[in-house]
């Protein structure tokens, strides 16, 4: 039977009171935790949140890490669990040994705990691993699409990697998005009444504006014009719970794709969720050893999926990795998460908006529909000075057009003929804006420190400005 939390924590600390006592009063820091991951406590399990960086005038500090969007810092019991897993490390699906089996069998049982993680059933879905979400996107294009007239109906808010992966594969048809950014579901069902699109290709949540699309809504529109849907889910995985099936049918998810180094498992790995019988259909222009039943002078015969897509020795540490973060942002909770989120992206709205010459992205009034990413300009200064400003004084946010530049140039008002202009002169990189991401571990002091930062910043780049040339607002 699963006991409460109140009834685990109770016995952790009688244990530890009775251990302590025992040990006379020698206490290790681990028995003073308390049991459990909270969106309370996980700061302390953050391996380097307190790493001391030398900054430009030569004093030191731990980092503010705004950062997260890009990547997210090891989780200590992640961490924990992949040396751990070392110990009975074998070859995984070749080998012959105790060792062998046993890490196999941690493998493949990984791929079930990756399933319910996206509340997909056994019965319809499979999971393989991948390198990250860039792989599993251009594996699934590899596989899926058969003819370059094969029609791919994305939108303007993807990522590079759910763009390019089928640009450079098939003819790819594009829904708008509307005023404050969203995806517009008119534009797309529009375009899929007027074209035979095969797959839609959207993202979970976006990596610029924070949006998080109603793919269920999206789902069902593909299914209505008999396409499939792929989710990069890429930005949602660490933020909200995502379920591949929807409250009908027709609403469930095909293809789900995302990264483990986005989800405090910095070692590599992700996967693709998907149907099995739609994956057993193709297979990826990636070809070797593992993948098939037998290999003759003249054919091949291969095996169905997952093995089919996972051709190679497998990433073992980044599929540990990945399985033990499932565990711990499940303990934390997705509705903690993003209660915790959803307040420090208005703290920090509220914050900038209060500044001279700050354009905030996207709707700064409804952030319901936002996980914790927020960008930003102050147009009176250029991003990249800024944001170099920022880093030297101990704050890590990412400034540029992030790999969706064409959803970046939309929400600057930026054409793509002065976009191309500006990349061309070589000064300042692309146009951009500045952009903060938040973890599971930031906090409102974080933010609060961070505005006083950026206003001191602010000030230090208009005074140099005087003396150097700089495009505004870019
Ligand atoms: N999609 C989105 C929305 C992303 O934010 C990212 C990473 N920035 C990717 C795809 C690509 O992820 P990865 O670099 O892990 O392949």
């Amino acid at each position: 039977m699963k006991q409460s939390k109140i009834t685990q924590r109770f016995l952790c600390v009688t244990l530890v009171a009775v251990m302590s006592l025992t040990a006379c009063g020698k206490e290790t820091k681990e028995e003073e935790k308390p049991a459990g991951y909270t969106i309370d406590n996980i700061r302390e399990y953050v391996v380097g949140v307190d790493e001391k960086v030398e900054l430009e005038d030569g004093s030191k500090r731990a980092i503010i890490n705004f950062d997260n969007a890009a990547t997210t810092p090891a989780l200590q019991p992640v961490s924990d669990e992949v040396e751990a897993q070392m110990k009975m490390y074998g070859s995984i699906g070749r080998g012959f040994s105790k060792k062998s089996d046993y890490s196999t069998d941690f493998y493949n049982n990984t791929r079930s705990k990756v399933l319910q993680f996206v509340g997909a059933d056994e019965e319809n879905y499979t999971c393989f691993y991948v390198n990250n979400t860039t792989d599993g996107l251009n594996k699934l294009a590899s596989a899926l699409i058969t003819s370059e007239d094969d029609v791919v109906l994305c939108t303007r808010m993807e990522h590079h990697a759910n763009d390019l992966s089928w640009r450079e594969r098939c003819k790819v048809i594009y829904a708008e998005i509307d005023k404050q950014g969203r995806v517009d579901y008119k534009s797309l069902e529009k375009m899929l009444k007027k074209n035979k699109v095969k797959y839609v290709a959207v993202t979970a949540a976006s990596n610029v504006t924070g949006y998080v699309t109603d793919v269920h809504r999206v789902a069902k529109l593909a299914h209505k014009y008999g396409a499939k849907i792929i989710v990069d889910g890429a930005q949602i995985v660490a933020h909200r719970k995502f379920s591949m099936i929807g409250e009908t049918p027709e609403e469930n998810i095909d293809f789900f794709v995302f990264s483990a180094h986005k989800m405090y498992s910095p070692y590599g790995g992700g996967a693709v969720v998907g149907l099995t019988s739609v994956l057993n259909k193709h297979m990826p222009e990636f070809y070797g050893g593992g993948i098939v039943t037998i290999v003759t002078d003249k054919e091949q015969n291969y095996k169905d999926a997952p093995a089919s897509y996972e051709a190679g020795s497998p990433n073992y540490p980044g599929v540990v990795g990945l399985g033990k973060a499932i565990d711990i942002l499940q303990e934390v909770g997705f509705d903690a998460i993003s209660e915790h989120e959803q307040k420090l992206v208005r703290r920090l709205i509220d914050g900038i908006l209060k500044m001279d010459n700050a354009v905030v992205y996207g709707d700064t009034e409804d952030i319901s529909d936002r996980v914790g990413v927020v960008t930003f300009n102050l147009t009176d200064v250029n991003s990249m000075h800024l944001a170099m400003k920022l880093s030297e004084k101990g704050v890590a946010t990412r400034r540029g057009a992030f790999c969706a530049h064409t959803y970046v140039w939309r929400l600057l008002g930026v054409s793509d003929e002065a976009a191309k202009e500006l990349v061309e002169c070589g000064e300042g990189g692309t146009p951009g804006m500045i952009r903060v991401s938040f973890g599971i571990y930031n906090t409102e002091e974080e933010v609060d420190e961070f505005l006083s930062i950026l206003d001191k910043a602010h000030g230090e780049c208009l005074k140099e400005m005087e003396m150097l040339p700089h495009q505004p607002g870019l």
